[in-house]
């Protein structure tokens, strides 16, 4: 008798615990619920800004975002220049009408040099010069001033355009075909991002009357055939993204179809082949 009851003190013990940890649990729920109740407290605030700057920025400086954007970035080595008043001032430009073509005039230099060279004037002040970007020899792309900042490269145009600088190997200042396919690459993404058109691509002479670059002064035909080849590719990678985009759709319909009617074509093909059965 005596054991029984304490027995049944003890479950009451228990219980009582339980009851208590259970309260416990419950008020614990309460104060998190009542601190997450989807009231933004400054810190998540600064998390949301903070998230849909760095997204925003990414975009800006990527330009991936599919829709927008066909044509991909070629590969761009990022050595911008130190900002100084010789080459790169940091000024932003007041527009971006026009990308200017350009030759060096200095045959066999290499894009690393001239980009150094350019870099050096902070340190040398003797003359401004500068271009966004300069594409070399082989091809390589480096990348000077920023897009949205003035280079010293086109004299009246530096505060609206972009300017690219081309490396060749003779006084001819024809590009080799490594240099003219990435110049053609580099010109189809830049107009087509910033939304230019074929004749919002021009050579400085058209901006001067300088003899730059000279080899599509003296041949204008190869310049309107440079031109051709920018548009061309521009139209392939908005056809090929077009065609991925379809291919998305029908890919999309035919999940949702599967989905709606539950059974996939696998399946379909399976029961239509099963042999009749023997009802
Ligand atoms: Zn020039």
């Amino acid at each position: 008798m005596e054991n029984r009851k304490r027995k049944r003190s003890r479950h009451t013990l228990l219980w009582i615990i339980f009851i208590e940890i259970l309260l416990v649990l419950a008020g614990l729920a309460i104060v998190i619920f009542v601190l997450d109740d989807g009231v933004e407290t400054p810190v998540d605030q600064l998390i949301n800004e903070t998230m849909k700057i760095d997204y925003l920025e990414e975009t800006e400086k990527t330009g991936e975002t599919e829709e927008e954007f066909y044509v991909p970035r070629p590969f761009i080595d990022e050595q911008l220049l130190t900002v100084n008043p010789y080459s790169r001032p940091g000024e932003k430009i007041k527009s971006l009408d026009y990308i200017v073509i350009h030759y060096l005039g200095n045959p066999k230099t290499t894009a690393q040099e001239n980009h150094d060279y350019f870099e050096s004037l902070k340190d040398l002040k003797n003359v401004s010069m500068s271009a966004n970007y300069v594409i070399g020899i082989e091809g390589e792309i480096i990348h000077c001033v920023p897009d949205d900042e003035v280079a010293y490269a086109s004299n009246s145009a530096n505060s609206y355009s972009i300017s690219i600088e081309n490396c060749h190997k003779d006084e001819s200042g024809r590009l080799t075909d490594k240099t003219y396919t990435a110049l053609v690459d580099l010109t189809a993404y830049l107009s087509e991002r910033y939304g230019l058109e074929r004749d919002q691509i021009i050579r400085h002479y058209d901006v001067t009357g300088k003899e730059c670059p000279k080899y599509y002064v003296d041949h204008p035909d190869k310049w309107e055939a440079f031109l051709d080849d920018v548009m061309l590719i521009r139209n392939y990678w908005k056809e090929e993204a077009e065609k991925e985009k379809r291919a998305k759709e029908e890919e999309e319909a035919r999940r949702r179809h599967e989905e709606e009617t539950g059974i996939d074509e696998l399946t379909a093909f399976l029961e239509s082949n099963a042999p009749a059965s023997e009802e």
